[in-house]
């Protein structure tokens, strides 16, 4: 039995088959993240379990043992793994968690598609979920429960296991209640929430969105705290938040808010950036830009990035400034999702037409201005442009966090670069010294990548010495603490692996 039990739809290690067939877990090769942060919590008790899905042919004959204790350098834990089939994670993961919640997560409900969902299977998954999790749980332990694909477990495994202790952290950002409320089930999954013991959310926004949609649900009690002349945890520079709910009274339960921002793996990070590798890499790359300077933009296809949005200004920018061509070049990095999702590949099509269109307008035999690469580029080579970058262009439209911004400034240990970052990613609120875009107005974006390629280079660096100590403030073992403490854990022994 365990007393922490972590769920969440990622495995927190990778499985490698070698030619015999032999199957070993190593750590995941991207260690920066969340997942060496929640390992972490591992180390401050007996044994930990996490709860996962692996597909399997047939669930009733999955073919893999369902639970693999791990002992490794964060401690001693199990991972069971859920075997579902291909059709249950289409329906629950492809389909009902990103055609219908996904959309309304980021407040796109024009996006929103809630003919394909199939209810009872979403029903059904959580269940299997919340039952691998009761299980594995000690008297009185604690489960903690990740992301929005997961949002029934919580009332579930309360009926299952009263004695738990339950916690549940949104990665994505929450939206207000005249968005969430388009959903049919609005009052199924806040009352699944409101089984919690904690609810985390990255920023105060989210908390307070939520708490006003369970307001209009349901007969619910509310206590806020004033913010004002406060010094919040994470000390946000641009929090527009009068109060912040604190805990929310339901049916005699109550119900902790909490607030805590994700950052990444500053030193580890930092040690990646200052590689003889990466210095080596990065000089390439400055070479074979010669004196034009590069705008790098990075994230994942998705209509949520802003990634069409970004290259029509960079379109007015060549337009309205002439004398910019040949001088500056926008590497855009927009990851294409392997599944086929329709709204992705329409995206996907979009981007390239029009990266293909404004190439073809200002392009050169030389030259062209845009550099579009849909492969996921690994971790050391980004961190090389990141540091080989003039301007880090990040304009989602909606954001949860948004990491890219936080290892970009992370890797300046050089004090140089700019980071032009929408006010609708999460990590605007703590970072007020980028500069700040709203991605929805042409002028605000065409001046902000406009005042980005000019700013001088005192400026570039007092704003970066400002980023970077924000950034450090709050990186991923800050939030592994604060959230620790919400959560009523006391971390001890490995914080993090590196
Ligand atoms: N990333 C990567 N290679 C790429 C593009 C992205 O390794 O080519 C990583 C990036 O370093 C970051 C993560 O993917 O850690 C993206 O996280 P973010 O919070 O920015 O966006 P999300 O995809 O979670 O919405």
């Amino acid at each position: 039995a365990s007393d922490l039990v972590i769920v969440y739809h990622r495995q927190p290690y990778e499985e490698v088959e070698d030619k015999d067939g032999k199957v070993t877990f190593q750590e995941n090769k991207s260690p920066n993240g969340i997942v060496p942060t929640l390992k972490s919590f591992f180390g401050a008790v007996d044994h930990g379990a996490w709860i996962a899905w692996k597909l399997a042919e047939d669930s009733a004959n999955p073919g893999f043992e369902q639970v693999v204790e791990i002992d490794d350098a964060y401690g001693k834990y199990s991972v069971s793994r859920l075997p579902l089939t291909r059709e249950q994670v289409s329906e629950f993961y492809h389909i009902t968690s990103k055609s219908a919640f996904w959309p309304i997560l980021h407040s796109f409900k024009e996006r929103y598609d809630y003919d394909p969902v199939n209810w009872p299977n979403f029903r059904e998954v959580n269940w299997r979920f919340a039952e691998a999790a009761a299980a594995e749980a000690s008297d009185g332990a604690l489960v903690w429960v990740h992301d929005y694909n997961l949002w029934l477990v919580p009332g579930y495994l309360r009926q299952m296991r009263p004695d738990l202790r339950i916690a549940f952290f949104h990665h994505t950002p929450f939206p207000s209640a005249d968005v969430f409320n388009v959903l049919p089930w609005r009052r199924e999954i806040v009352e699944s929430l409101l089984a919690c013991d904690v609810v985390g959310f990255h920023i105060p926004r989210y908390a307070t969105n939520f708490v006003s949609v369970a307001r209009s649900l349901l007969d619910v009690t509310v206590e806020d705290r004033e913010t004002v002349g406060e010094n919040l945890t994470f000390e946000g520079t641009a929090l527009n938040e009068r109060t912040v709910p604190t805990r929310v009274s339901y049916k005699g339960r109550e119900v902790e808010i909490s607030v805590a921002p994700v950052g990444v793996d500053v030193p580890f990070v930092e040690k990646n950036a200052d590689s003889p590798e990466t210095t080596e890499r990065t000089a390439q790359i400055r070479e074979e830009m010669g004196a034009a300077k590069l705008i790098l933009s990075v994230g994942r296809t998705d209509y949520t990035k802003g990634g069409l949005e970004q290259l029509a200004s960079f379109e007015r920018l060549l337009e309205k400034h002439p004398e910019l061509v040949g001088k500056v070049r926008l590497m855009h990095v927009s990851v294409a999702a392997n599944r086929n999702m329709t709204a992705y590949e329409e995206i996907q099509s979009d981007i390239e037409q029009a990266a293909g269109r404004i190439n073809g307008r200002f392009g050169r035999l030389d030259w062209q201005p845009i550099a579009l690469i849909s492969r996921a580029i690994p971790f050391s080579e980004l961190i090389a442009y990141y540091r080989a970058a003039d301007v880090a262009w990040i304009t989602p439209l909606a954001d949860g966090m948004n990491l890219v911004a936080k290892e970009f400034i992370a890797s300046r240990t050089d004090g140089d670069g700019v980071l032009v970052l929408s006010e609708f990613a999460g990590a605007a609120v703590e970072l007020g010294s980028a500069v700040i875009t709203n991605p929805f107005s042409h002028r605000s974006m065409d001046s902000a990548i406009f005042t980005a390629l000019d700013m001088p280079e005192d400026e570039r660096r007092a704003r970066m010495a400002d980023l970077r100590r924000a950034v450090s403030r709050y990186d991923v073992r800050a939030w592994g603490r604060a959230i620790g403490a919400d959560l009523g854990m006391q971390k001890k022994g490995n914080d993090g692996g590196n």
